[in-house]
């Protein structure tokens, strides 16, 4: 027994180290809380999270334009149009799919009820409206500048303007009433009281096109897929960049490798540190907690139900065998809320665990980091149905509908990063004439949800890669040996 013990531990220790850095960051965070940290003190605890966070953006880039570039050139182009069509089908159809469960959800537990709005904690910041969102997603599609865009994206910036009056203050007549000799009750007190009546200046908010930090990854992958397509097309002549971009993705995954010792210690400072920050829980409403829970039956509903189901029954393998090699990667969406930030752990558990060919993962992964978001999809069509339960906004049938379009587009709209969800949920409630400032009203939970449906996502990206490794088997098996050996495998 001791010897299957040790041998378990062996093969599953960096698992079983990151289940355990999640509980000890819980336990760690929840503690700290008690002792009333000062906001320097929370930021230096946070600072081996903050390291975990900057080591996986830093791989973000190499790996996202190595594996899409060798990847595509190293399939013909039969192979990968077909893998191209029947992923990116399968990922708005399973899209499709989340936001229907998110719908029935909502409508079932109806966590908005009929009463008054509750009132939570105001960001503060304009809400932009109208179009904005799907217009800075197209722009992000096509970036003018590609080395802008590996530290920048486009994202519409909104200012308020404030329209002084017109008239001369000299010419403006007084609005300023003043009260004197009020009495106190005790006949002691004399106090003047002046009333203001000048109307309040008019603020409209003004949208400009504009870019914000952040990697821009979707134009980063409509430009390397691109590349890599033309590269198979130009045989003999592409292969130095080829076999580069080839070797560079091996490299990145040896640091990878080598990183993930690092990640169980980084978790827990990045748990904890994000517990030490949240607000209270008690202060959350209880309409808040019902919402919660419906996003959260939701996507357990998804990802633990109709995902794995659609995964044997196109497969016929064992689900849970497949979500158990992607468990560490399921950990680390959970830690950094972001799945462009988890790509690399996805990666390795997909080839060492799971026996995913490389070529399928190159191209599945990157593409469903960018545009897959089944959990954020879910999630924006609850929040939405759930703000217009809150303003007893009755939804006919044609409204359901758009919401479950608009909420499949605002989640390809989505970047991998944490809460951005949140931005495009703009997209769905101006599509139903929703208030865009009720967003205010879900941020207190939000962050907690966004390590949720970010785990969704990336399970979603994982079960795809199995799903078209099975489906593409053959044109991959007769592919064998297409991809060139790496130059320094050679
Ligand atoms: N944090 C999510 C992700 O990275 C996106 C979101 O829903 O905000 O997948």
């Amino acid at each position: 027994i001791l010897a299957r013990g040790r041998d378990v531990c062996k093969r599953n220790g960096l698992l079983i180290l990151s289940v355990l850095s999640v509980t000890v960051g819980c336990l760690l965070g929840f503690f700290l809380r008690t002792r009333r940290l000062s906001p320097q003190e929370i930021s230096y605890f946070q600072f081996p999270g903050e390291l975990l966070m900057r080591m996986l953006k830093m791989l973000i880039l190499p790996l996202v334009v190595s594996s899409l570039m060798s990847g595509l050139a190293s399939l013909d182009a039969k192979t990968s149009s077909r893998l191209g069509i029947l992923t990116v089908a399968y990922y708005l159809w399973t899209t499709f799919v989340a936001v229907i469960v998110g719908i029935i959800m909502v409508s079932i537990i109806h966590p908005g009820g009929a009463a008054q709005k509750e009132t939570t904690e105001q960001s503060g910041k304009p809400i932009m409206s109208s179009a904005d969102p799907l217009l800075d997603l197209i722009r992000n599609m096509f970036p003018a500048n590609l080395v802008e865009a590996t530290f920048k994206q486009y994202r519409t910036k909104t200012t308020p303007v404030v329209k002084s009056p017109t008239v001369a203050s000299e010419e403006a007549p007084s609005r300023r009433i003043l009260i004197y000799g009020v009495q106190g009750e005790n006949g002691s007190r004399v106090q003047n009281f002046a009333l203001d009546l000048t109307p309040p200046p008019e603020v409209v908010y003004k949208s400009e096109p504009g870019t914000s930090d952040g990697m821009n990854v979707l134009g980063i992958v409509i430009f390397s897929a691109t590349m890599g397509i033309m590269l198979g097309r130009m045989g003999d002549s592409g292969a130095p960049l080829v076999s580069f971009c080839q070797c560079l993705n091996e490299s990145v995954m040896k640091i990878v490798a080598v990183a993930v010792w690092y990640f169980p210690f980084g978790i827990v400072f990045l748990i904890a540190g994000k517990i030490l920050e949240m607000d209270n829980p008690t202060t959350v409403g209880k309409k808040l907690g019902f919402y919660a829970v419906t996003v959260v039956c939701g996507l357990v509903v998804h990802g633990l139900f109709i995902l794995p189901l659609l995964y044997f029954f196109i497969t016929k393998k064992n689900p849970i065998v497949f979500i158990r090699g992607i468990l560490q990667a399921l950990l680390i969406a959970l830690a950094t809320s972001s799945s462009s930030a988890t790509l690399p752990i996805t990666f390795k558990c997909l080839l060492e665990n799971n026996h995913i060919d490389r070529r399928i993962a190159r191209f599945v992964l990157p593409v469903g980091a960018t545009i897959n978001m089944d959990g954020t999809a879910l999630y924006e069509a609850v929040a939405a149905i759930f703000i217009a339960q809150v303003n007893n906004y009755e939804l006919d049938f044609g409204q359901i509908i758009t919401i479950s379009i608009t909420a499949t587009a605002a989640s390809i709209g989505a970047a991998g990063i944490p809460q951005a969800g949140l931005v495009t949920m703009v997209i769905v409630l101006t599509s139903v004439g929703l208030p865009t400032d009720d967003i205010t009203l879900i941020i207190a939970v939000d962050w907690a949800l966004d390590r949720f449906r970010t785990m969704i996502n990336v399970l979603g990206d994982a079960l795809a890669a199995g799903i078209m490794a099975h489906v593409c088997r053959k044109d991959f098996a007769q592919d064998t040996g297409t991809e060139k050996p790496l130059p320094c495998e050679t």
